[in-house]
């Protein structure tokens, strides 16, 4: 678990309004659901048998009442529980988004994290392939908005629970004919949940999984429509893509349309973006039955890919630094700064780390590492005259005007309208 310092958490504000604006544009709202849970919600949505509740759930018995609660390993459940409990979809499907920290008790390694953070969208209510498309399409533009340019989709279809069935007994039987090659998890879920020994990490049955029957052969007509329809929309607006069969997600509650944006540029945790469709999950937790699709991105993995391909934005400066030389000028000083910031100027202001103001020369020296575009010099025979002198620190540096200080007003359009 991390802590995050300024010099990242602006890069982070960076990709939270990019997101947003992004929502925005497709009509998505936000939801903001609890950080902790019923445990049985994980276990009954995510699947007995996935990774995350066999072995990564921070689960815990609160000591004041006994419950079984758990942090919220993904957001998904949550929202889905929260659509159910205020019968969101009473009037229709509903468009939603989320962002913040999950939590998985995993090793870990670079780009894996036992408290990291997600940015999700999540359309219930909606059984058409065309919100499936609209979802990758979103997540498409996103990574175009951010300047990456380094990502592949991944997609897949799991078809419905029959469909799945047929493929199960092929697959036991594939697996079962190369139990020599399974690792101890593999065995374990051979009869329990053998899709799941697609989603393997281990290397060394890679070609075992391979070489595993393909559940798209198992897929019946209107499982093959849906996923011909997402395709066709996804070419029709130029975004490539992979089927890759033997992607399947790392829970129980994806049917139909499954995808993962990937990358090689992050090692073995290559996946940023991962979603699907859950028509089933909404029942599954005790809601009317209604279909469902989404999402989710991992932000510690997108910012290291963006670090990667080095386009984060440079960090935020302020626009002014206010040097004060003497603080019998403070009140003075404090109207007018107040005056800026009411104009949206960003404004810093000295304070010197011991009593007093400190020298002309270090004041200077903290307004150029604050990045700001201009000094706001208000020295005693500027202050005495009733004015301030205004330098600039970056373009066109050293040159600079003096101004009464009921013109800060103007100063502070003159900028804006500059921007
Ligand atoms: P993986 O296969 O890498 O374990 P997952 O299938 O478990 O990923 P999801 O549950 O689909 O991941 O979560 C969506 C995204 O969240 C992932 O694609 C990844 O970017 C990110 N993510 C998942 N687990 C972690 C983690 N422990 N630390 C950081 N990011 C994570
Ligand atoms: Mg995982």
């Amino acid at each position: 678990m991390n802590d995050l310092l300024p010099q990242d958490s602006a890069h982070w504000e960076w990709l939270e309004s990019r997101v947003r604006a992004l929502m925005q544009a497709y009509a998505y709202r936000q939801i903001r659901t609890p950080i902790v849970e019923p445990t049985a919600l994980f276990v009954r949505g995510l699947g007995e048998v996935t990774d995350i509740v066999e072995k990564e759930m921070y689960a815990f018995e609160d000591r004041l009442n006994g419950e079984q609660l758990t942090l919220r390993p993904e957001a998904t459940a949550g929202v889905v529980r929260a659509v159910v409990e205020h019968n969101l979809l009473y009037d229709g499907g509903k468009r939603l988004y989320y962002m913040g920290p999950m939590f998985r008790h995993e090793r870990p390694q670079r780009g894996r994290y036992r408290q990291f953070h997600q940015m999700g969208a999540e359309a219930l209510g909606f059984a058409g392939p065309e919100v499936d498309a609209e979802l990758i399409l979103m997540a498409h533009r996103l990574w175009h908005s951010l300047g990456l340019r380094d990502v592949r989709l991944e997609i897949n279809s799991l078809g419905q629970a029959d469909e799945r069935a047929a493929h199960r007994q092929a697959l036991i039987a594939h697996l079962e004919a190369h139990a020599d090659l399974l690792d101890e998890d593999a065995r374990r879920r051979l009869h329990s949940n053998p899709l799941r020994i697609l989603d393997t990490k281990n290397p060394a049955m890679q070609a075992c999984v391979e070489a595993a029957p393909r559940l798209l052969d198992f897929l019946g007509e209107a499982s093959r429509a849906h996923f011909q329809t997402v395709l066709s929309i996804l070419e029709a607006n130029g975004v490539a893509y992979r089927i890759n069969p033997r992607l399947v997600r790392g829970m129980d509650y994806y049917n139909l349309t499954v995808f993962e944006f990937v990358t090689e540029r992050l090692g073995s945790q290559g996946t940023i973006c991962g979603g699907g469709r859950y028509d089933d999950l909404i029942v599954q937790i005790g809601g009317k039955p209604a279909p469902a699709v989404g999402w989710a991105l991992g932000v510690e993995r997108v910012m290291e890919l963006l670090k990667e391909e080095g386009v984060l934005p440079a960090a935020p400066v302020p626009d002014a630094y206010a040097i004060v030389p003497d603080s019998s000028a403070l009140s003075t000083v404090f109207r007018v700064l107040e005056t800026l910031r009411g104009q949206g100027v960003r404004v810093q202001m000295h304070a010197s780390v011991a009593e007093g103001m400190g020298s002309m020369k270090s004041q200077f020296k903290k307004a150029d590492q604050s990045g700001a575009r201009f000094a706001l010099i208000f020295g005693g025979d500027e202050l005495a005259r009733g004015e301030v002198t205004v330098k600039a620190l970056r373009d066109g540096a050293g040159a600079q005007e003096t101004l009464p200080l009921e013109q800060a007003s103007a100063w502070a359009k003159r900028l804006q309208s500059n921007d």
